[in-house]
Protein backbone atom coordinates (compact mmCIF):
# COMPACT_ATOMS: atom_id res chain seq x y z
CA UNK A 1 0.00 0.00 0.00
CA UNK A 2 1.25 3.36 -0.76
CA UNK A 3 1.26 4.91 2.71
CA UNK A 4 1.69 8.35 1.73
CA UNK A 5 -1.27 9.08 -0.81
CA UNK A 6 -3.57 7.28 1.73
CA UNK A 7 -2.28 10.08 4.10
CA UNK A 8 -4.17 12.39 1.69
CA UNK A 9 -6.77 14.49 3.64
CA UNK A 10 -8.81 16.85 2.15
CA UNK A 11 -12.10 18.44 3.37
CA UNK A 12 -14.70 20.93 2.09
CA UNK A 13 -16.26 23.54 4.81
CA UNK A 14 -19.05 25.43 4.10
CA UNK A 15 -20.92 28.07 6.41
CA UNK A 16 -24.81 27.75 7.20
CA UNK A 17 -25.17 30.95 6.03
CA UNK A 18 -27.83 29.84 3.32
CA UNK A 19 -28.31 26.69 0.42
CA UNK A 20 -25.56 25.39 -1.07
CA UNK A 21 -24.75 27.11 -4.36
CA UNK A 22 -22.73 26.43 -7.47
CA UNK A 23 -19.87 28.16 -6.65
CA UNK A 24 -20.23 25.67 -3.24
CA UNK A 25 -20.71 22.88 -5.49
CA UNK A 26 -17.69 23.68 -7.37
CA UNK A 27 -14.92 23.61 -3.99
CA UNK A 28 -16.65 21.02 -2.83
CA UNK A 29 -16.50 19.31 -5.64
CA UNK A 30 -12.78 19.96 -6.76
CA UNK A 31 -11.56 18.98 -2.88
CA UNK A 32 -13.51 15.95 -3.35
CA UNK A 33 -11.68 15.38 -6.76
CA UNK A 34 -8.30 15.97 -5.81
CA UNK A 35 -9.07 13.54 -2.38
CA UNK A 36 -10.14 11.11 -4.51
CA UNK A 37 -7.39 11.18 -7.25
CA UNK A 38 -5.07 11.04 -4.70
CA UNK A 39 -6.63 7.78 -2.82
CA UNK A 40 -7.35 10.28 -0.04
CA UNK A 41 -10.15 10.49 2.46
CA UNK A 42 -12.89 13.60 2.25
CA UNK A 43 -14.27 15.29 4.90
CA UNK A 44 -17.00 17.62 5.29
CA UNK A 45 -16.74 20.08 8.38
CA UNK A 46 -20.13 22.22 8.80
CA UNK A 47 -18.83 25.91 9.96
CA UNK A 48 -21.47 26.85 12.19
CA UNK A 49 -19.44 28.74 14.63
CA UNK A 50 -21.41 32.10 13.44
CA UNK A 51 -24.77 32.03 14.93
CA UNK A 52 -25.95 35.27 14.13
CA UNK A 53 -24.90 34.88 10.70
CA UNK A 54 -26.01 31.03 10.54
CA UNK A 55 -29.89 30.28 8.85
CA UNK A 56 -31.76 27.57 10.51
CA UNK A 57 -31.72 24.05 8.33
CA UNK A 58 -29.04 25.27 6.19
CA UNK A 59 -26.40 22.67 7.17
CA UNK A 60 -28.97 20.29 6.72
CA UNK A 61 -30.06 21.35 3.35
CA UNK A 62 -26.07 21.95 2.13
CA UNK A 63 -25.50 17.90 3.13
CA UNK A 64 -28.48 16.75 1.53
CA UNK A 65 -27.61 18.97 -1.66
CA UNK A 66 -24.14 17.22 -1.66
CA UNK A 67 -25.53 13.96 -1.05
CA UNK A 68 -27.77 14.31 -4.18
CA UNK A 69 -24.81 14.93 -6.10
CA UNK A 70 -22.73 11.97 -4.71
CA UNK A 71 -20.59 13.96 -2.21
CA UNK A 72 -20.47 11.93 0.94
CA UNK A 73 -18.12 12.72 3.81
CA UNK A 74 -15.62 9.75 4.67
CA UNK A 75 -16.16 10.16 7.99
CA UNK A 76 -19.10 11.67 10.36
CA UNK A 77 -19.55 15.23 9.61
CA UNK A 78 -18.03 17.27 12.01
CA UNK A 79 -19.77 20.72 13.24
CA UNK A 80 -17.33 23.60 14.40
CA UNK A 81 -19.94 24.94 17.05
CA UNK A 82 -18.96 21.31 18.81
CA UNK A 83 -15.13 21.92 18.82
CA UNK A 84 -14.93 24.61 21.15
CA UNK A 85 -12.70 22.99 23.41
CA UNK A 86 -9.74 22.94 20.65
CA UNK A 87 -10.13 26.65 19.94
CA UNK A 88 -10.06 27.71 23.35
CA UNK A 89 -6.92 25.66 24.14
CA UNK A 90 -5.35 27.18 20.63
CA UNK A 91 -6.23 30.64 22.00
CA UNK A 92 -4.74 30.04 25.73
CA UNK A 93 -1.58 29.05 23.83
CA UNK A 94 -1.45 31.95 21.75
CA UNK A 95 -2.07 34.16 24.67
CA UNK A 96 0.60 32.93 26.94
CA UNK A 97 3.61 33.15 24.34
CA UNK A 98 2.65 36.47 23.79
CA UNK A 99 1.72 35.96 20.08
CA UNK A 100 -1.91 36.75 20.69
CA UNK A 101 -2.77 40.47 22.63
CA UNK A 102 -5.84 41.53 24.56
CA UNK A 103 -7.22 44.06 22.32
CA UNK A 104 -9.78 47.13 23.11
CA UNK A 105 -10.60 48.82 19.80
CA UNK A 106 -13.75 48.87 18.50
CA UNK A 107 -14.59 48.60 14.84
CA UNK A 108 -15.30 52.17 15.31
CA UNK A 109 -11.78 53.23 16.47
CA UNK A 110 -9.93 51.64 13.27
CA UNK A 111 -9.23 53.22 10.42
CA UNK A 112 -10.77 53.44 7.47
CA UNK A 113 -7.83 51.01 5.70
CA UNK A 114 -9.28 48.30 8.53
CA UNK A 115 -5.53 47.74 8.94
CA UNK A 116 -4.72 47.71 12.61
CA UNK A 117 -2.50 50.26 13.79
CA UNK A 118 -1.20 48.06 16.90
CA UNK A 119 -3.49 50.50 19.47
CA UNK A 120 -3.26 47.54 22.00
CA UNK A 121 0.11 45.54 20.53
CA UNK A 122 2.09 46.23 23.95
CA UNK A 123 -0.86 46.59 26.46
CA UNK A 124 -4.10 47.64 26.93
CA UNK A 125 -4.29 51.54 27.12
CA UNK A 126 -5.17 52.61 30.71
CA UNK A 127 -8.57 52.22 31.55
CA UNK A 128 -9.72 50.21 29.03
CA UNK A 129 -11.05 47.16 28.82
CA UNK A 130 -10.26 43.89 26.75
CA UNK A 131 -13.12 43.45 24.03
CA UNK A 132 -11.18 41.47 21.25
CA UNK A 133 -8.23 39.16 20.91
CA UNK A 134 -5.70 39.95 17.82
CA UNK A 135 -2.75 37.68 16.58
CA UNK A 136 0.39 39.20 16.13
CA UNK A 137 0.79 39.98 12.22
CA UNK A 138 4.41 39.52 11.02
CA UNK A 139 5.71 42.44 8.72
CA UNK A 140 7.41 39.47 6.66
CA UNK A 141 6.44 37.98 3.15
CA UNK A 142 5.04 34.29 3.50
CA UNK A 143 5.32 32.57 0.80
CA UNK A 144 2.97 29.50 -0.67
CA UNK A 145 2.57 27.54 -4.00
CA UNK A 146 -0.27 27.38 -4.41
CA UNK A 147 -1.37 24.05 -6.44
CA UNK A 148 -3.85 26.18 -8.85
CA UNK A 149 -2.47 29.42 -9.14
CA UNK A 150 1.02 29.37 -8.63
CA UNK A 151 3.68 31.46 -6.14
CA UNK A 152 1.88 33.33 -3.49
CA UNK A 153 3.34 35.92 -1.77
CA UNK A 154 1.50 37.58 1.43
CA UNK A 155 2.43 40.26 4.11
CA UNK A 156 0.02 40.30 6.86
CA UNK A 157 1.35 42.67 8.66
CA UNK A 158 0.54 45.33 5.62
CA UNK A 159 -2.36 42.98 4.40
CA UNK A 160 -4.49 43.05 7.73
CA UNK A 161 -2.17 43.97 10.87
CA UNK A 162 -2.61 42.27 13.60
CA UNK A 163 -5.85 40.26 13.15
CA UNK A 164 -8.55 38.98 15.47
CA UNK A 165 -9.09 35.51 16.55
CA UNK A 166 -11.32 36.01 19.33
CA UNK A 167 -13.94 38.45 18.31
CA UNK A 168 -15.82 41.07 20.92
CA UNK A 169 -18.84 38.96 21.16
CA UNK A 170 -16.39 36.34 22.30
CA UNK A 171 -16.71 34.08 18.99
CA UNK A 172 -13.92 32.68 17.63
CA UNK A 173 -12.91 34.34 14.47
CA UNK A 174 -12.90 31.81 11.51
CA UNK A 175 -8.97 32.47 10.99
CA UNK A 176 -8.28 30.82 13.81
CA UNK A 177 -11.39 27.70 13.97
CA UNK A 178 -10.19 26.79 10.43
CA UNK A 179 -6.76 26.45 11.34
CA UNK A 180 -7.43 24.71 14.81
CA UNK A 181 -10.08 22.19 13.07
CA UNK A 182 -7.81 21.25 10.15
CA UNK A 183 -4.75 20.96 12.10
CA UNK A 184 -6.89 18.49 14.59
CA UNK A 185 -8.94 16.38 11.33
CA UNK A 186 -5.30 15.93 9.90
CA UNK A 187 -5.60 17.79 6.88
CA UNK A 188 -3.30 17.87 4.59
CA UNK A 189 -4.23 20.02 1.63
CA UNK A 190 -7.05 22.94 1.54
CA UNK A 191 -8.85 22.88 -1.93
CA UNK A 192 -10.94 25.75 -1.72
CA UNK A 193 -12.28 29.12 -3.40
CA UNK A 194 -10.23 31.74 -4.44
CA UNK A 195 -12.02 34.30 -2.59
CA UNK A 196 -10.16 32.81 0.58
CA UNK A 197 -6.66 32.64 -0.80
CA UNK A 198 -6.39 36.15 1.08
CA UNK A 199 -6.54 34.67 4.20
CA UNK A 200 -3.91 31.73 4.01
CA UNK A 201 -0.51 34.04 4.87
CA UNK A 202 -2.93 34.56 8.65
CA UNK A 203 -3.77 30.91 8.17
CA UNK A 204 -0.05 30.32 7.95
CA UNK A 205 0.96 32.34 10.63
CA UNK A 206 -1.11 30.70 13.08
CA UNK A 207 -0.11 27.25 11.98
CA UNK A 208 3.56 28.52 12.74
CA UNK A 209 2.87 30.32 16.13
CA UNK A 210 1.27 27.07 17.18
CA UNK A 211 4.06 24.74 15.80
CA UNK A 212 1.87 22.35 13.48
CA UNK A 213 2.67 21.34 10.18
CA UNK A 214 1.15 23.74 7.08
CA UNK A 215 -0.88 21.74 4.47
CA UNK A 216 -1.12 22.10 1.18
CA UNK A 217 -3.31 24.97 -0.47
CA UNK A 218 -4.49 24.88 -3.48
CA UNK A 219 -7.87 27.70 -4.82
CA UNK A 220 -10.07 27.01 -7.04
CA UNK A 221 -11.36 29.62 -9.94
CA UNK A 222 -13.85 32.00 -8.43
CA UNK A 223 -17.35 31.48 -10.17
CA UNK A 224 -18.91 34.30 -12.17
CA UNK A 225 -21.76 34.78 -14.14
CA UNK A 226 -21.82 35.15 -17.95
CA UNK A 227 -21.42 39.11 -17.35
CA UNK A 228 -18.23 38.23 -15.17
CA UNK A 229 -20.01 39.15 -11.94
CA UNK A 230 -19.43 37.25 -9.08
CA UNK A 231 -22.08 34.69 -8.60
CA UNK A 232 -24.51 35.76 -5.49
CA UNK A 233 -26.17 33.35 -3.58
CA UNK A 234 -29.23 34.88 -3.96
CA UNK A 235 -28.77 34.56 -8.19
CA UNK A 236 -31.91 33.33 -10.37
CA UNK A 237 -28.73 32.16 -12.39
CA UNK A 238 -27.53 29.66 -9.95
CA UNK A 239 -27.07 26.10 -12.13
CA UNK A 240 -28.03 23.98 -9.30
CA UNK A 241 -31.74 25.67 -8.94
CA UNK A 242 -32.08 26.32 -12.93
CA UNK A 243 -31.26 22.81 -14.04
CA UNK A 244 -31.02 19.40 -13.47
CA UNK A 245 -28.24 17.98 -11.22
CA UNK A 246 -26.83 16.14 -14.04
CA UNK A 247 -26.52 19.21 -15.82
CA UNK A 248 -25.01 21.53 -13.02
CA UNK A 249 -22.84 18.67 -12.64
CA UNK A 250 -21.41 19.09 -16.13
CA UNK A 251 -20.99 23.12 -15.69
CA UNK A 252 -19.25 22.82 -12.37
CA UNK A 253 -16.78 20.04 -13.87
CA UNK A 254 -16.47 22.58 -17.49
CA UNK A 255 -15.80 25.71 -14.70
CA UNK A 256 -13.01 23.05 -13.09
CA UNK A 257 -11.68 22.16 -16.74
CA UNK A 258 -12.87 18.56 -16.94
CA UNK A 259 -16.02 18.95 -18.98
CA UNK A 260 -17.03 15.01 -19.50
CA UNK A 261 -17.59 13.90 -23.03
CA UNK A 262 -21.26 13.51 -24.10
CA UNK A 263 -22.57 10.22 -23.22
CA UNK A 264 -22.29 9.58 -19.38
CA UNK A 265 -26.33 9.48 -18.60
CA UNK A 266 -25.93 9.57 -15.17
CA UNK A 267 -24.32 11.62 -11.64
CA UNK A 268 -22.29 8.35 -10.98
CA UNK A 269 -20.79 8.11 -14.18
CA UNK A 270 -19.93 11.36 -14.67
CA UNK A 271 -18.06 11.37 -11.18
CA UNK A 272 -16.20 8.02 -11.96
CA UNK A 273 -15.13 9.81 -15.03
CA UNK A 274 -13.86 13.08 -13.29
CA UNK A 275 -11.86 11.21 -10.70
CA UNK A 276 -10.27 9.18 -13.36
CA UNK A 277 -9.05 12.00 -15.05
CA UNK A 278 -8.80 15.02 -12.39
CA UNK A 279 -5.64 16.57 -12.76
CA UNK A 280 -5.12 19.57 -10.88
CA UNK A 281 -3.06 21.32 -13.59
CA UNK A 282 -6.01 21.73 -15.68
CA UNK A 283 -8.12 23.84 -13.26
CA UNK A 284 -8.08 26.77 -14.81
CA UNK A 285 -6.66 29.95 -12.67
CA UNK A 286 -10.11 31.72 -13.08
CA UNK A 287 -12.45 33.64 -13.08
CA UNK A 288 -14.90 30.88 -14.28
CA UNK A 289 -17.67 31.40 -16.11
CA UNK A 290 -21.07 29.33 -15.59
CA UNK A 291 -21.06 28.75 -19.34
CA UNK A 292 -24.40 27.50 -20.53
CA UNK A 293 -25.97 25.10 -20.66
CA UNK A 294 -24.22 22.00 -22.02
CA UNK A 295 -25.92 20.48 -25.46
N1 LIG B 1 -16.51 28.28 5.82
C1 LIG B 1 -15.86 29.00 4.76
C2 LIG B 1 -16.87 29.42 3.72
O1 LIG B 1 -17.92 28.81 3.60
C3 LIG B 1 -14.81 28.18 4.06
C4 LIG B 1 -13.64 27.95 4.90
C5 LIG B 1 -12.44 27.34 4.20
O2 LIG B 1 -12.61 26.56 3.26
O3 LIG B 1 -11.34 27.64 4.63
O4 LIG B 1 -16.62 30.38 3.01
Amino acid sequence: MNTRASAYRGRFAPSPTGELHFGSLVAALGSFLQARSRGGRWLVRIEDIDPPREVPGAAASQLKTLAEFGLTSDEPVLYQSQLGKGHLQALTALLQSGQAFHCACSRRELPDSGIYPGTCRNGLPTGRRARSVRARAKHQDISFIDGIQGPQSQNPGLQSGDFVIRRADGLIAYQLAVVVDDANAGITEVVRGADLIESTARQIQLYRYLGWPVPAYAHLPLIVDDNGEKLSKSSGSDPIRRYRHIIALRLALRALGHEPPAGHKSLDSILTWAQRRWQLERVPVGPSAIGVQPG
